[in-house]
């Protein structure tokens, strides 16, 4: 069985936005978040985007588009060298109590099963405290990104009731973290054009940051 690391999309991959991503021309990457999404393809896990679009039920903007921004953003994810192996929406909104709308870990019940993965070696990262909710339902490792809604959710009742196992200031250190827990994989990171060792990281080997 595989593992795996799911991700939240806005405010995660993506800028996160008040009024909602409702078209591609809205759609921002975070810095760094395509480089994390190229480590966590080349150390071996699967990836997978599990997001709440409840502005598909509202009406807001269509499955089609929803939809349509995921080929896209896929499309520059695989241009930089990386993968994501499914991705996943609850179209649901709070009122229709389905079983998708994270902090119910139905999306990442629904791609493990699917594609076989051990949760329990698997890990959930996203920016609200109902991401780190439904990974630990899920039985996953979770990290809380700070960038999105992340600094205002780590201080959150919710988030102390559902803490998280790491908090990471963004993407690319979350990937990281959950390289340096695998402890086999070699973390490196380019900053200010240059590659550094992370700190403490016993088993530096190159990892080919090319892409
Ligand atoms: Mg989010
Ligand atoms: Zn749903």
């Amino acid at each position: 069985m595989m593992r795996a690391v799911f991700l939240d999309r806005d405010g995660v991959i993506s800028e996160n936005l008040a009024d909602h991503v409702k078209s591609w021309e809205e759609f921002r990457f975070i810095p760094g978040a395509l480089d994390a999404l190229r480590w966590l393809h080349q150390a071996g896990f699967r990836t997978f985007v599990v997001t709440n679009q409840a502005i598909v039920n509202r009406g807001v903007v269509s499955a089609q588009v929803v939809e349509d921004i995921h080929a896209r953003m896929l499309a520059q994810v695989v241009q930089h060298g990386g993968f994501i192996d499914d991705i996943c929406y609850c179209p649901h909104d709070y009122h229709e109590n389905c079983e998708c709308r994270k902090p119910q870990p139905g999306m990442l019940t629904q791609l493990a099963a699917r594609w076989r993965i051990d949760l329990a070696r698997s890990y959930m990262v996203g920016d609200a405290w109902t991401d780190v909710a439904a990974g630990r339902a899920a039985s996953c490792r979770t990290v809380m990104v700070r960038t999105g809604r992340g600094a205002e959710q780590v201080n959150l009742l919710e988030a102390q009731q559902h803490p998280a196992h790491h908090i990471a200031a963004n993407l690319i250190e979350a990937a990281e973290w959950i390289l340096y827990q695998e402890g086999t994989v070699p973390t490196l990171h380019e900053r200010n054009g240059s590659l550094a060792r992370v700190a403490g990281a016993p088993w530096y080997a190159a990892l080919s940051l090319g892409g």
